[in-house]
């Protein structure tokens, strides 16, 4: 049986009186990629930033590797192996996008590994190789997205989370970058996919929960559930 790499045991997340996520469990096991699916609002980025340390949880438990990580500050979350590409990008606009994929490395110093690692994004990401000395608030939306998500990879992450990765991209775009996160898992890293695309993600995935205002409503097999009338009907246009 695979083992499981993040726990997410019932949380609970407020912003002041809002209650936004409502008592979520969700599991990644190693290997695995697993999509959160839902509509605007429905708490997606709200868990990956309780994660990721961003936002604190108000009761609930989260684990990595078997241990509890909730209440780590971010940036120990990160150096245990948890990256994120997060909704809107934020790539760092006045540097070059070299200069950005040397800040996802930050917390490395395997010098050698990190330049191989660097061939491996432009690799998946040709356009990226061409652009390296660009500032990267002057690359496309598309382009921008396979920046985030390649600065993301330079971490080296044992956990990649991913926020809404086909945003406001083209279709045929979408078709590259999710096809790079597909390479991204099979070369080892588990990844955990947030988007509104269901059916982009569910192409791709092999665990999925739908969430509904702060709550998981359905949960299962990507293939089953991209199947499923109910989806099909609320989420794939059918
Ligand atoms: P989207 O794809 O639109 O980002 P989402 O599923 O990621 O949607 P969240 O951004 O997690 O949803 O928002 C969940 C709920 O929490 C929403 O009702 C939202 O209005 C609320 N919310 C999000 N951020 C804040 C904030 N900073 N302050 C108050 N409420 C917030």
């Amino acid at each position: 049986m695979q083992s499981s790499l993040l726990l997410v045991d019932n949380i609970n997340v407020y912003y002041d009186a809002i209650h936004a996520i409502k008592g979520i469990s969700l599991e990644v096991k190693r290997g695995e990629i697993v999509a959160i699916l839902g509509a605007n609002g429905a708490g997606k980025t709200t868990t990956l930033k309780a994660i990721s340390g961003i936002l604190p949880i108000s009761s609930g438990k989260i684990l990595f590797n078997n241990e509890p990580i909730f209440k780590y500050p971010a940036h120990k979350i990160v150096s245990l192996g948890i990256a994120q590409s997060p909704e809107g990008r934020l790539i760092f606009p006045d540097l070059t996008v070299k200069e950005n994929l040397d800040l996802g490395a930050y917390l490395r110093s395997d010098k050698e590994q990190i330049r191989s690692d660097e061939d491996y994004v432009f690799n998946l990401f040709p356009v990226l190789k061409e652009r390296r000395k660009q500032v990267a608030g002057t690359l496309s939306g598309g382009e921008q997205q396979m920046l985030a998500i390649s600065r993301a990879v330079m971490a080296r992450p044992q956990l990649l989370l991913l926020d809404e990765p086909s945003l406001g991209i083209a279709p045929i775009l979408v078709k590259t970058i999710f096809k790079a996160i597909q390479e991204i898992n099979q070369r080892g890293t588990t990844i955990l996919i947030v988007e509104q695309n269901a059916y982009a993600a569910l192409k791709i995935a092999t665990q999925a929960y739908v969430l509904t205002t702060g709550t998981i409503n359905m949960q299962g097999p990507a293939s089953e559930l991209i199947q499923n009338p109910e989806i099909q009907k609320a989420y794939l246009g059918h």
